[in-house]
């Protein structure tokens, strides 16, 4: 009887999973596991929001395990010595896991590998699980990775994909390996209350509903902030409940402008996954520095608390802030209105708001959370890092009828289009009789300081 353990991380699903097909066909019985890391926990990965999330998740995939014959087990402590453990305990001969992404995942990879090697157990990583195409498969000559996205996506639209594995028939599990309750989201507090429900079954039904009601307009809705004309599936490839090639072939083979707009946001998170395989201190430190010398807590408090809450008097920006909070999700083109605003109009450090992303988001990742942060700051990969987006030239555009602001922030329920973006040009009577707050900064007042601060902190001033 030969045995395998397959270790589940940020793929939690039975489809196109190499690893657990490798595993089965190479052994007779396989122990499914997934460790709780008390190294996510203190890295403060293990928000509440995405606890409830992974929770749900778990439990999918054990249900989906327990129709195929076998079962989850779910162990808590350092991976290399549960894995190590549980192999033992099994007497398996091999280990098999997506190769990671990340420099934490990587250093996960390393001790798990010295780990089995000591007592003679093969660890076998497998690639392009957790994104479509690996960080490091394609490369610019000179340089270990792409820094401007276009370039990058050329190349990767070129590369072709594996073949996407169907999900098993049977899973048969060895009988004695210990494993502990699943954990629960009821045990949790904190939660966004709109925070939707996780798992594989999930996932997958809301991508077939995608593909057919909404990803033949997304193109052009894509950034109308009030009509949630996104996929809204980053949840489910956060904690890989969806295989990213699976949902960059099928989006290929529905075709159509559509799809090839999604497929190419797909490509937007392959893309940052490998600028920070090739330079992980940038999910800490300016990836390309200006030499800013932000505001930090200290400083700037008040505006911080005011931007956090959602009453920084900007309409869309308070509404972006809002659904954060309410459903630990919130829209692309508000996520970058809301980082522009604090990183360039309060001149913020961008780290304070990629914190607060991290506390809430359900899809919050360091890879996607802190690079388009950087990116919004101008610190990243955006080509034009001083650009500086107008709350209220954005809400016109991309909310023409306040209906976004208005399920948000229903204090201005009843102002008129015209006004919706800027309430403080409503005749004075009005204006008082708003229990909503005066803009925090004028906008060329945030400008201004941008400017002088860049001109300072470069040097020029
Ligand atoms: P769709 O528009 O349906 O796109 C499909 C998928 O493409 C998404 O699910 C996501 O996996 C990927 N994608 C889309 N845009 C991006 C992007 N700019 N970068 C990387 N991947 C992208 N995304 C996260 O997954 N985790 C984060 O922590 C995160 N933090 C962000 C912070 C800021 C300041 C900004 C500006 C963006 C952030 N994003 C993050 C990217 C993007 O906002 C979300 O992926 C997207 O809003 C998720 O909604 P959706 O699934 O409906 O996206």
């Amino acid at each position: 009887m030969t045995r395998a353990v397959v270790l589940f991380t940020s793929d939690l699903r039975l489809h196109d999973h190499p690893p657990l097909r490798a595993a089965l066909a190479a052994a007779d019985e396989v122990v499914p596991l997934f460790v709780r890391d008390p190294g996510v926990r203190a890295a403060g990965f293990d928000a509440p929001n995405r606890s409830a999330f992974l929770a749900d998740c778990l439990a999918d995939l054990d249900a989906s395990l327990r129709r195929r014959g076998g079962r989850l087990i779910v162990r808590s402590g350092p991976v290399a010595r549960e894995v190590g453990a549980v192999a033992a305990e099994c007497d398996a001969t091999e280990v098999h896991m997506a190769a990671a992404v990340t420099g934490y995942g990587h250093r996960r990879e390393e001790r798990l590998r010295g780990r089995l090697d000591a007592h003679g157990v093969a660890l076998h990583v497998h690639d392009a699980v957790i994104t479509a195409v690996e960080p490091g498969r394609v490369t610019p000559s000179g340089s270990d990775h792409y820094a401007v996205f276009t370039p990058y996506f050329r190349r990767w639209s070129a590369e072709p994909l594996r073949e996407v594995c169907p999900a098993p028939r049977t899973v048969r599990v060895p009988d004695g390996v210990r494993g502990e309750p699943l954990p629960s989201r009821d045990a949790l507090s904190g939660l966004s209350p709109g925070l939707p429900a996780g798992g594989e079954k999930a996932g997958r039904e809301r991508f077939s509903r995608w593909v057919r009601s909404g990803m033949p307009a997304y193109e052009e809705r894509h950034d109308d902030l009030a009509d949630d004309a996104t996929s809204r599936l980053s949840p489910f490839l956060h904690f890989g409940a969806l295989s990213a090639t699976e949902l960059v072939r099928r989006a290929r083979a529905h075709g159509g402008p559509g799809a090839e707009a999604f497929v190419r946001q797909l490509c937007w998170r392959d893309f940052h996954h490998q600028v920070l395989a090739a330079r992980p201190e940038a999910s800490t430190r300016d990836y390309r520095t200006r030499h800013d010398r932000w505001r930090g807590e200290a400083e700037a408090a008040e505006d911080i608390a005011a931007w956090r809450e959602g009453r920084t008097g900007y309409p869309v920006v308070d509404a972006a802030m809002r659904q954060l909070r309410h459903e630990g999700w919130m829209h692309n083109r508000a996520r970058l209105l809301v980082a522009s605003f604090l990183t360039k109009t309060l001149y913020v450090d961008w780290r304070i708001g990629a914190r607060h992303f991290l506390g809430l988001l359900v899809d919050g990742d360091v890879v996607n959370n802190q690079l388009n942060w950087q990116w919004a700051a101008g610190t990243g990969t955006d080509t034009r890092p001083h650009r500086v987006l107008n709350p209220v030239v954005q809400g016109r555009r991309f909310d023409p009828r306040g209906a976004y602001v208005r399920r948000w922030v229903p204090e201005l329920r009843d102002v008129e289009d015209r006004f919706v973006h800027e309430p403080w040009r409503l005749p004075e009577d009005r204006r008082a009789r708003l229990d909503y707050p005066e803009p925090l900064i004028g906008l060329s007042e945030g400008l201004a300081r941008f400017a002088h601060a860049r001109g300072r902190d470069q040097g020029r001033d």
